[in-house]
């Protein structure tokens, strides 16, 4: 154990969410008694993404790492109200066995039976549905322009905030300690990071740091001389009703990057734009959901023409201008103990379980233990080498 306004620690952890959170807690399972110091300067997590999320977990991923991550990931989270309570809070992730349901065009049916024998090769529960089979599980559903929909029964979606909660308590009660301050500078020698500086004033020495700063992880990379294509893209999420009744639906995904889901009477998603301009920017645009999201999802469900939003809020991804997959592992080139775990764009929550067990195993041993996730390295980014999802991203 250590004192909170120690300036050495085993391991700092820069970002406190549910990326720098589950490390944490992951840090410690692997290894009781490291002094893990997470560095997080927002105690109510305003603007983090985390806590901005829409909840949703998949398997439906193309590349064998997301779709491996997400396996394990998911089973942690359902276990998780009943394995991460502690001695004074329960947990609670709350999760909803919804389902996901992917769709497309006739031009990308092949496409997605592809897709779907690759997640089924990897152990996933998925059916791929012919449009009229669509037509008869989702009634409301307008099926005229699709080719084949993919359907994970075993998905669903959870409360990111009982998810972040639930690792950072578990965490600190394994021994972490959690410092209001932001990291504004790094002390480095040709080969290693020897020291953080926080805007309190204090430098902060470890064997080794993590980067886990979500949105900001470009900014962060950048203290230490480091280039990382991650960059913050805004995104809205809403809250709406059908003007008539409707059957709740799965996590309903198309290739516009149309996605939502059954949220108590209602429903509760938005629609990504890509080409949003990068930055820190959280203004609501009120006018979106009436403008972009309407339009869609009344087109998917005529019952939904009358729908009505009753709220929108604004988070960022944390996107990687690379290939859209996290980075995860050390910059072995130049500051071998500074490891990042970032770039999600948009799957962090989900992946934060195994994203964070990798980035422990790394550290704790040296290397990958379970999954192995190099071909996430930072290596393809100084390579110039994307690795990218197909199809539905
Ligand atoms: C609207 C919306 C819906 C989403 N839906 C889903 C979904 O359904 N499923 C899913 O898996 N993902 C979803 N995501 C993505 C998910 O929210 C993120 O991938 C995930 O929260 C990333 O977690 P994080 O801990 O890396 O980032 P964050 O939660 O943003 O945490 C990063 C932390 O770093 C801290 N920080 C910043 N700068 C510094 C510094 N200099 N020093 C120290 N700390 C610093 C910040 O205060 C912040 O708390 C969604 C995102 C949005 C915006």
């Amino acid at each position: 154990m250590f004192e909170s306004g120690a300036a050495h620690a085993d391991v700092v952890v820069i970002g406190g969410g549910i990326v720098g959170s589950a490390t944490a807690y992951f840090l410690l399972r692997e290894s009781p008694g490291l002094r893990v110091l997470v560095i997080e300067p927002d105690p109510g997590y305003a603007l983090a993404s985390s806590l901005r999320a829409s909840g949703g977990c998949r398997v439906q991923f193309t590349c064998p790492e997301n779709i491996a991550m997400s396996l394990f990931s998911l089973d942690f989270i359902q276990a998780f109200d009943a394995t991460m309570g502690t001695a004074t809070h329960p947990a609670a992730a709350q999760w909803v066995p919804g389902g996901y349901l992917f769709i497309v065009p006739p031009d990308n049916a092949r496409a997605l039976e592809r897709n779907v024998r690759a997640q089924q090769a990897q152990g996933c529960h998925v059916e791929l549905l012919t449009p009229s089979e669509l037509s008869r599980r989702f009634p409301s559903m307008n099926v005229s322009d699709l080719g084949a929909g993919a359907h994970t029964p075993r998905d669903g979606w959870c409360d990111p905030n009982g998810l972040l909660w639930g690792f950072r308590r578990k965490a600190v009660e394994l021994g972490a300690r959690y410092r209001p301050a932001r990291v504004v500078g790094a002390d480095t020698t040709a080969t290693q990071v020897i020291a953080v500086r926080l805007d309190d004033g204090a430098r902060v020495t470890a064997e080794a740091f993590v980067n886990a700063t979500g949105a900001w992880s470009g900014e962060v990379a950048g203290l230490f001389g480091m280039t990382l294509p991650i960059s913050p893209l805004r995104r809205f999420e809403h809250y709406f009703t059908p003007g008539s009744p409707m059957e709740r639906l799965p996590y309903v995904k198309d290739v516009a990057r149309l996605a939502f889901r059954s949220e108590g009477a209602g429903f509760s998603g938005g629609l990504v734009d890509s080409n949003e301009p990068r930055g820190f920017n959280f203004e609501v645009d009120h006018g979106y959901f009436e403008r972009v999201v309407w339009p869609a999802v009344a087109h998917r469900f005529p019952p939904l023409q009358a729908a009505r939003c009753h709220r929108t809020w604004s988070g960022l991804y944390e996107q990687c201008e690379l290939d859209g997959n996290p980075v995860i592992g050390p910059w072995r080139e130049r500051l071998p103990n500074l490891h990042t775990v970032a770039g999600f764009s948009g799957h962090g929550m989900m992946h934060a379980p195994a994203a964070g067990r990798a980035i422990a195993e790394l550290i704790v041993h040296g290397r990958f233990q379970t999954l192995d996730l190099s071909r996430l390295g930072y290596e393809r980014v100084l390579a110039h080498a994307p690795y990218a999802e197909q199809g539905i991203l």
